[in-house]
């Protein structure tokens, strides 16, 4: 296959209630890999924040369960249709390589195609009364209702198709209406998507897409009185400010992550070199689940380091438009400086770099760094990008979960061992919400529940059927029953 062919030019409108709205101001959106600008967006006043909010709070959605399933289903269709046109944006926009952009655009219609399935599904349930000596003849039922206000929805930039998608599609199998801020770094794909909603017969006051710089018009996404939920995705910086600003108001955070893959002595080394790197290097190292740290036993350290560092070799950082490349830039050459200066920190305490490349620019290829001091900053705190730090750990397995627990980070973890002793020490203590065994940390289904603890989210759950949960209010009724 020659190489991807950029998409052309784009210069957006955001789309408040369906109309494309335009202003004086603009952001500039750059691919990474050469620097050119592949879009402009507008960039809102938080006067148009709060007209789309207003403009949604006045329309009540009356979409039955069968409609929204049909719009749902839909979405899916066209974007698995448009798999490519989405993957190319995709690409253009983030600097990611043109497998990750399609496997990208795979995942979305798995998202849109769950909640349509799941949107014909009545959760509600029955209580009956005559339980207790104090009981009545009565029963009690619940039903979910959506929200009386409007959501508000921020997204990060690493996966610009799958996490608005997994803010919409559980919002509209809901009938909420939403407003939608995509990052400025990457909105272009999020514009593109509001389209193909529309197209699939989303009624347009249902969702609204602004863009434009948060310094100006973040606080009017968190702050809008018609705005009952913020659900956000993104940083745990970014995610405080929100839970200090909201107020009274339900918030949904889906933050960073630091995540450990833990290989004890008992591992198929092949197999744990091969989820280590994959882990760590797939969408550029920039997933908020990817391998962040490797903990190893010592008593297998040296062996498995020279397999993760034959793995790393094999993959070619490059071109994101070339499809044979496997990893393409991080965002921006700022985050790919970091990660240098990470790397260079941890070397000046002792650790090695087994295999990495020189930057250039925003390409920042897989580093393989062994030795690792487990609280130096390349692993005390999220390192965005390529980078497969290998922190050797004694061969006791509280020693191991100490050294896992010991960042502010709870999202989720990889673990390679056959050992059921230990798998239950694993699932039981690892301060996470998921523990994969087997797989690397990333490792989930569209549907199922996904989200972090202390600084990586308050405990809610997204994957669409809790975000569902979370998008509505339970209400319950009763009535005599004999
Ligand atoms: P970010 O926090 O910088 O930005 C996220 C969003 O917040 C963007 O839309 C940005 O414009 C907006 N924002 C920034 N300042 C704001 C303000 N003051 N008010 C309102 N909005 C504001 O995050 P990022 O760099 O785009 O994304 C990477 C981060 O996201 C990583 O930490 C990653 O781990 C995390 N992430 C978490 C999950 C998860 O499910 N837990 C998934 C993907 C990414």
């Amino acid at each position: 296959m020659n190489v991807i062919v950029k998409p052309p030019f784009r210069r957006e409108a955001m789309r408040i209630a369906g109309k494309l709205v335009q202003t004086d101001d603009i952001v500039e959106v750059f691919h990474p890999y050469d620097n050119s600008v592949v879009g402009t967006v507008p960039a809102a006043r938080p006067e148009h924040v709060r007209d789309a909010f207003a403009k949604a709070r006045a329309f009540k959605p009356k979409l039955t369960r069968y409609e929204r399933q049909q719009i749902l289903q839909r979405t899916a269709e066209i974007l698995r249709d448009r798999k490519e046109e989405f993957a190319r944006l995709i690409v253009a926009e983030t600097g990611l390589c043109w497998k990750d952009g399609l496997y990208e655009a795979s995942r979305a219609y798995d998202v849109w195609s769950f909640a349509a399935q799941l949107t014909i599904r009545d959760d509600g349930e029955i209580y009956a009364c005559d339980i207790s000596p104090m009981g009545k003849a009565r029963k009690i039922f619940t039903t979910r209702t959506p929200l009386l206000g409007v959501i508000s929805a921020i997204t990060p930039f690493n996966h610009p198709l799958n996490m608005v998608s997994h803010k919409l599609a559980p919002a509209i199998a809901t009938n909420n209406r939403v407003v939608l801020k995509p990052t400025e770094l990457t909105p272009l794909t999020a514009l593109a998507l509001a389209d193909v909603l529309y197209e699939a017969g989303l009624p347009p006051e249902m969702l609204s897409v602004v863009t434009g710089n948060p310094s100006t018009m973040g606080d009017a996404m968190i702050t809008d009185p018609d705005a009952d939920l913020v659900t956000f995705t993104g940083s745990v910086r970014v995610g405080k400010h929100i839970a200090n600003t909201a107020g009274y108001k339900r918030v949904v955070l889906e933050l960073g992550g630091n995540d450990p893959l833990i290989v004890m002595e008992d591992a198929d080394l092949d197999k744990a070199a091969e989820l280590a790197v994959a882990g760590a290097t797939r969408n550029s190292g920039q997933r908020c689940t990817a391998v962040k740290r490797i903990l190893v036993v010592n008593a297998v350290a040296d062996e498995f380091s020279k397999l993760v560092a034959e793995i790393a070799k094999t993959l070619k950082s490059g071109d994101p438009l070339d499809p044979s490349t496997d990893v393409g830039t991080v965002i921006n050459e700022r985050s790919a400086i970091l990660f240098e200066n990470r790397v260079n920190a941890a070397v000046e305490l002792g650790a090695e770099v087994l295999h990495g490349a020189p930057r250039q620019g925003a390409l920042f290829a897989p580093t393989v760094v062994d030795h690792v001091p487990y609280d130096c900053e390349l692993v005390r705190e999220e390192t965005f990008g390529p980078v497969i730090p290998i922190i050797r750990c004694p061969g006791d397995i509280a020693e191991v979960i100490r050294i896992s627990n010991s960042t502010a980070y709870g999202l989720s973890s990889g673990v390679c061992t056959d050992r059921l002793d230990y798998i239950n020490r694993f699932v039981t203590e690892l301060e996470v919400g998921t523990v994969n065994v087997w797989e690397a940390p990333g490792y989930r289904i569209e549907m199922s529940p996904f989200g972090g603890i202390k600084d990586s989210g308050l405990g809610d759950k997204e994957g669409v059927v809790e975000a569902m949960k979370s998008f509505t209010h339970v209400r319950t009724w009763s009535m005599p029953w004999t």
